[in-house]
């Protein structure tokens, strides 16, 4: 295999990739009008249906302008030898490899993050702004920018620096100490994210006394699970959607509630919302998640340990000088289509277990505060309720809420 040969598959697999998606969004499109299944008839009134059809065209318009400039310019920059530039600025500074890299991929961060800025500004103050979901502050905006910078310069940059030091010593066996690093850091991030990162950029209260809270350790206690971290953060700060989420596991172990949630559902509909969250962690999804999430990393630290150290990659992207980091990027985008079929598994499998939360608090609570919430939660959120199938399988990681529905109603 030459270097351009190896060129020509990355650019066939982006743009294969690129007209897959477009593909999919078209297909997901043309079923915008379809007419609403009878069992979700009561989600929307004739006006908020109107709103979602608009809502959604709206986004697919957006996704297309969006990706193909992202596209148009991923190419534009392998085909002109982008990397090669980037790689000859970093050597300029310093001839320590670990440092390279860093300001390697420090520019390329910031080059597309100053290119994408522009997306996301029109996507928070103009298309979620015209729909009334959007209460995120210009400052706020700015400030989030900064931090998500400034987390990924400490963290990933640590991580980066921290993974080049073991190739260096250990070649062979790098993937081993890597896969160890990763590990451990993906094992503290679980435990401690919502103690250490959320707080960075929102407030998280305990749920107050109250009948809310009465009701909640009332199931909590039926089921035999042991809930003292229920905690409402404020999602309001950024938008009217809705969300409730499970993190961390052992004495970590909390329940996060969106204060729009809160504000959006009965108190018998947030206590659905939270047997669905039990349900996932009785059931041990969450550690099978973790558990798959460093299999998976395993298994492509050690794909990528057979292939990094073959200049091949590096000159596929046009740079002269082989190195680990341009390494990264083309193994990256040659390992993208083995990455999307295990995204593809872990959608599915994703979507079993959320049957099997579904099921969980269907026999602990009752199957019709979880529907009611469902749609409630659907309809404030102007989501799309007929969906191409294809479309679910590959990009849905919960099944549609029609199929929720009818599985609950069973
Ligand atoms: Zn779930």
């Amino acid at each position: 295999m030459t270097a351009t040969t190896l060129f020509y598959i990355i650019i066939a697999i982006i743009i294969i990739n690129f007209i897959k998606d477009k593909v999919l969004n078209a297909l997901n499109a043309k079923h915008y009008n379809d007419p609403i299944p009878e069992e979700l008839s009561d989600v929307y009134d004739e006006a908020d249906y109107k709103k979602s059809q608009a809502y959604k065209k709206a986004n697919y318009k957006f996704g297309i302008f969006s990706s193909t400039f992202s596209v148009v310019l991923t190419l534009a920059f392998l085909v002109l030898d982008g990397f090669e530039y980037v790689d000859k600025i970093a050597r300029s500074f310093s001839s320590n490899p670990i440092l390279v890299a860093l300001i390697f991929f420090g520019i390329i961060m910031l080059a597309s993050d100053i290119l994408t800025t522009p997306f996301a500004y029109y996507k928070t103050f103009v298309i979620e702004e015209k729909f009334g979901f959007n209460k995120t502050t210009k400052k706020t905006f700015i400030l989030d920018k900064f931090k998500g910078l400034l987390m990924i310069v400490i963290l990933g940059g640590g991580i980066l620096a921290l993974i080049i030091w073991i190739y260096q010593r250990t070649q062979d066996q790098f993937w081993l100490y890597a896969w160890a690093v990763v590990t451990v850091f993906t094992v503290f991030m679980n435990m401690f994210y919502s103690k250490l990162i959320v707080p960075l950029f929102n407030k998280q209260t305990p749920l107050e006394n109250g009948s809310l809270r009465d009701k909640i350790s009332e199931y909590a206690q039926s089921v035999g699970f042991n809930l003292n971290k229920i905690f409402v953060i404020d999602g309001s700060k950024r938008s009217t959607k809705a969300n409730a989420y499970f993190s961390g596991f052992g004495s970590e172990k909390r329940v996060t509630l969106y204060d729009t949630l809160v504000h959006d559902l009965d108190e018998d509909e947030i206590v659905a919302v939270l047997a669905h969250e039990v349900g996932h962690y009785k059931r041990k999804h969450i550690i099978f998640n973790l558990m798959a999430s460093i299999v998976l990393t395993g298994v492509t630290l050690y794909i990528l340990s057979v292939f990094i150290s073959n200049p091949l990659l590096s000159k596929a992207l046009g740079v002269d000088i082989p190195s680990l980091h341009v390494g990264l990027i083309a193994f990256g985008l040659l390992y993208s289509p083995i990455s999307g079929i295990t995204g593809l598994l872990m959608n599915h499998l994703s979507r079993k277990f959320e049957y099997q939360a579904d099921n969980y608090a269907k026999t602990t609570y009752g199957p019709q505060p979880l529907i009611t919430s469902l749609k409630k939660l659907n309809k404030n959120s102007l989501s799309n309720l007929t969906p191409h199938p294809a479309y679910v399988w590959i990009h849905y990681s919960h099944p549609t809420l029609l199929q929720r529905v009818q599985n609950l109603k069973k």
